[in-house]
């Protein structure tokens, strides 16, 4: 049994049977059907895309997969030792293994006022349909956090007409994954297309009704607005890990194939961490996941690591990363910052460490090779525009 639809849970069962499962199969999940969830920031909150464009797999696939979608039921509790699990109506559904894919729910800081029905939160198709039925032209939209989701909400926000402004304590947010200059340009970019950055912290919100005030920490008086959507991260879903008595600290803790401390129960996605390292919650690392735990499960090789990758995409600019940023000891750049596309790429000891481009998915597909082949690299031939990347990957 696999508990969550996201695209964690939809990896691993697709893994399973690509990998030759021929066992029952079960997905739970409490929506209407899995779907995707990037979109929901992007072209869904806009309304260019409608649920049934984001889901995940046809509803054919499970089908033909052999794959037992249980829909609008969570699981509510795992039984390892009786080799079951429980569903919210108390109908027990056997289970010899099961996968944790249950992923997470918006942060909601403790900021007083935060439980107006003004203050919007984004993780799931409904948060998005709610959110986007606030965001009409010319409404006052505040977005608390401008990492990755609070970005991409102010720039759809804008594209749908709304006036925007987006805070955060940071000067520039990102920094840590993008490294400075890139994280500032992006963080900038807001400021070029219209929105009103500020940074500070917020303190309080206070609904009046017709719209809601906002106090920011270290300024005086009250800022006001007619939506807010607080982005300020995810909480891993660890109830049912914690229930069971599985090892859960920042996230459910799991060995190198995505095993628990039970060894019955896998976790993989959003709320999956190994002891090494801290949660990836970015879409492919949750794909990874799902591969890897079927491949524990049917005994055979996990799929060869690769350097973590992520895209995000903002007023009309692609943006992607791969590898670890803060692993560098110096970045150089290809191409201009003033005439995108161009890429960063940080190096550490001659080796490509990470990248990070905007408009320019090519040179973040090279560096992955680089960095996962240990290929040594050269400042000068990196940022020269007339070599081919490719031409590099031979070292
Ligand atoms: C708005 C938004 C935009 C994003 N944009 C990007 C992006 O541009 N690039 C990128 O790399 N990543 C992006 N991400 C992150 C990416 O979507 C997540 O990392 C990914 O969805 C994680 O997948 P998951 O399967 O682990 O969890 P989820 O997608 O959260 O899926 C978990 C599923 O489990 C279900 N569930 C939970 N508990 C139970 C239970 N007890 N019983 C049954 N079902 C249960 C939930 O309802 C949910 O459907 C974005 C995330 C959001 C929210």
């Amino acid at each position: 049994v696999i508990v969550g639809g996201g695209i964690a849970g939809v990896s691993t069962a697709g893994s399973l049977r690509s990998g030759g499962f021929d066992g029952d199969l079960t997905l739970v999940d409490v929506g209407d059907f899995p779907y995707d969830r990037p979109p929901l920031s992007k072209d869904f909150l806009a309304g260019t895309k409608d649920i049934k464009q984001i889901a995940l797999q046809p509803s054919q696939w499970y089908d033909d997969q052999r794959i037992r979608l249980v829909n609008r039921t969570a699981v509510t509790a795992l039984r390892p030792r009786e080799a079951r699990v429980e569903l919210a109506d108390g109908t027990l559904l056997p289970a010899d293994r099961v996968v944790l894919a249950t992923g997470g729910r918006a942060a909601r800081p403790p900021i007083p006022g935060i439980g107006s029905e003004r203050v919007h939160v984004l993780r799931t198709a409904g948060d998005a349909d709610r959110l986007r039925t606030a965001l009409v032209p010319g409404a006052a939209v505040l977005v608390v956090g401008a990492g990755l989701i609070g970005a991409e909400v102010a720039s759809t926000a804008l594209q749908l007409g709304c006036e925007v402004t987006l805070v955060d304590p940071l000067a520039a947010p990102l920094e840590p994954v993008l490294g400075p200059e890139l994280a500032g340009w992006l963080h900038d970019l807001h400021t070029g297309k219209g929105v009103t950055t500020v940074r500070a912290a917020v303190e309080s919100f206070t609904d009046r009704g017709e719209h809601i005030e906002v106090r920011f920490r270290g300024r005086s008086g009250e800022w006001s607005y007619a939506v807010v959507v607080v982005g300020v991260g995810m909480v891993p879903q660890t109830a049912l890990a914690e229930q069971a008595g599985l090892e859960v600290g920042r996230g459910i803790v799991v060995d190198s194939g995505q095993v628990t401390s039970n060894p019955a129960v896998l976790a993989v996605g959003d709320p999956a961490r190994t002891r090494r390292e801290a949660r990836a919650e970015h879409w492919e690392a949750a794909q990874h996941d799902g591969a890897r735990a079927a491949a524990t499960l049917l005994g055979s090789d996990a799929p060869a690591p690769t350097a973590p990758w992520f895209w995000t995409d903002r007023h009309g600019r692609h943006v992607e990363a791969v590898g670890h940023m803060e692993w560098a000891d110096r970045t150089v750049v290809r191409g201009s910052f003033d005439d995108p596309a161009f890429s960063v790429f940080g190096l550490r000891d001659g080796h490509v460490v990470a990248a990070a481009a905007v408009d320019d998915s090519t040179a973040v597909r090279a560096a992955r090779r680089m960095i996962d082949r240990r290929v040594p690299a050269d400042a000068g031939r990196l940022t020269d525009l007339s070599v081919n990347l490719r031409s590099l990957l031979r070292g």
